[in-house]
């Protein structure tokens, strides 16, 4: 069965844009996207949507929550900061009751689990055109989340392209850094959509894309994710210095570390793939490099 509806019968988005007043701050990283036609193609980026609960970031006018709705996403949970928006979102609310309920709120500060208490959906998902002060930071919350597999199915997300490259990067590239690491070990992430500025109003300077990622169920090898990031924070932090110096800002023995796990100490970070940085995790969290 086909539950995308042809029209919602809710006044364009220029025109909620208007009535309500929503002047894009760029505080709140506000390019909007008013043609449903893209919305209602994000939304099938993540779909089937019939059973699941949508967990939405920023919906602003309301133009993806609507693109999600028509899609026919069972019900569709949306945090957003700027009380400017809710009126906006109220009229979406009274056009498909039950189906959508609005948190004013940072969703920093968000207890996903929380919030999502009363569902009863089989699945919950996220998918947002994310705020791009936040999006990386956001996207970091969800990929370290406990326990594992999580408490979302899947993601699609949009992201400025340059962030949706350092997120599917692959060894030895510029781009391969402590983000591609995370969501590759955890999850398998790939570019599904790319948007010029003009798809935004007001533009911004740079392309976006949109990044599907489909949660691994058990990352392998097994570590903790906070190590992880403490890893490739310090291998990161000085790529350009072999692994036996970058590392001493983790361990004052990182030449243990690395012959642990038979990693050349004369590597950089950038050669090392995402399952050598999960295997120095879990050798750090066994002992073989006592934290400073
Ligand atoms: N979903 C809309 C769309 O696609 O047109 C708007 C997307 S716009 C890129 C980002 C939205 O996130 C804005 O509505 C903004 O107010 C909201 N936002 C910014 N920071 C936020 C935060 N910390 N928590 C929740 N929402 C936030």
């Amino acid at each position: 069965m086909n539950a995308a509806a042809q029209s919602d019968n809710l006044p364009p988005l220029r025109d909620v844009i208007e009535k309500h007043g929503l002047i894009a701050k760029k505080s709140l990283g506000q390019n909007f996207i008013l043609d449903l036609n893209l919305t209602r193609r994000i939304a099938r980026a993540a779909a089937p949507l019939e059973n699941c609960t949508v967990v939405e970031v920023g919906p602003g006018p309301g133009g993806l929550t609507r693109g999600l709705l028509m899609e026919g996403a069972h019900r569709v949970v949306a945090v957003e900061r700027d009380h400017r928006c809710l009126a906006a979102l109220a009229e979406i609310a009274d056009r498909y009751p039950g189906r959508l309920a609005v948190h004013e709120g940072d969703a920093l500060k968000v207890n996903w689990q929380k919030l999502l208490e009363d569902t009863n959906t089989d699945e919950t998902i996220i998918v947002a055109n994310l705020p791009y002060g936040v999006a990386t930071a956001l996207l970091t919350n969800w990929l370290e989340a406990e326990p594992w597999p999580p408490w979302y199915k899947r993601m699609a997300l949009m992201f400025q392209k340059e962030v949706a490259e350092r997120i599917v990067a692959e060894p030895g590239t510029k781009a391969y850094g402590r983000l591609a690491v995370i969501a590759q070990w955890r999850t398998r992430p790939r570019i599904v959509l790319n948007l010029k500025p003009e798809a935004f109003t007001p533009p911004p300077k740079v392309s976006s894309s949109v990044v599907f990622f489909e949660p691994r169920q058990n990352p392998t090898p097994s570590c903790s994710p906070q190590t992880l990031a403490r890893v490739t924070a310090a291998a990161f932090g000085q790529r350009r210095k072999m692994l036996r110096q970058s590392l001493k800002t983790l361990t004052p023995m990182p030449e243990l570390l690395l012959h642990k796990t038979g990693i050349s100490p004369e590597l950089r970070a950038e050669a090392l793939t995402v399952a050598q940085f999960a295997e120095l995790a879990a050798a750090f969290d066994a002992g073989a490099g006592p934290p400073r």
